[in-house]
């Protein structure tokens, strides 16, 4: 998985308006798509289970993955947002990253969705993160 990756605009719109309707809290969700192709055709929301601190930190149910795979999806990463904060990477994305997969950084403030950024970790072992590529499909 490289290269430069495509989100669909139905597919964006959807995320853009989950993560617009969930500020100023964080909000997660699952990026699925074709990995042949390096395209994301469809968003999953997911529950930020964070309790008292969801503005600056989100985790995700486990379960909610198992669903999208039970349906036969393919899972190309996973989104979340910033809000009032730049896309950039935290300490605790760095962490926590799943290796290999996309992750869509979206920074957002009370007029929207300001700023995209798409990284990858390589390898488990490191917390070595690459910057990717991504389009928006119009
Ligand atoms: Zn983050």
């Amino acid at each position: 998985m490289s290269g430069t990756f495509v989100i669909e605009d139905d597919a964006y719109n959807k995320l853009a308006e989950h993560i617009e309707n969930t500020y100023p809290n964080e909000a997660c969700g699952i990026l699925i798509g074709n990995l042949h192709d390096n395209r994301i055709y469809d968003i999953k929301e997911a529950t930020n289970r964070e309790n008292d601190k969801r503005e600056s930190f989100f985790s995700m149910n486990p379960l909610e993955i198992y669903r999208v795979e039970k349906e036969q999806k393919e899972i190309i990463g996973f989104y979340h947002s910033h809000p009032n904060k730049t896309a950039t990477l935290s300490t605790s994305d760095k962490e926590y990253m799943v290796p290999g997969v996309l992750n869509l950084i979206f920074a957002v403030t009370k007029n929207g969705v300001v700023d995209m950024r798409a990284y990858r970790r390589e390898k488990p072992e490191t917390t070595d993160v690459k910057e990717e590529r991504v389009l928006v499909h119009i």
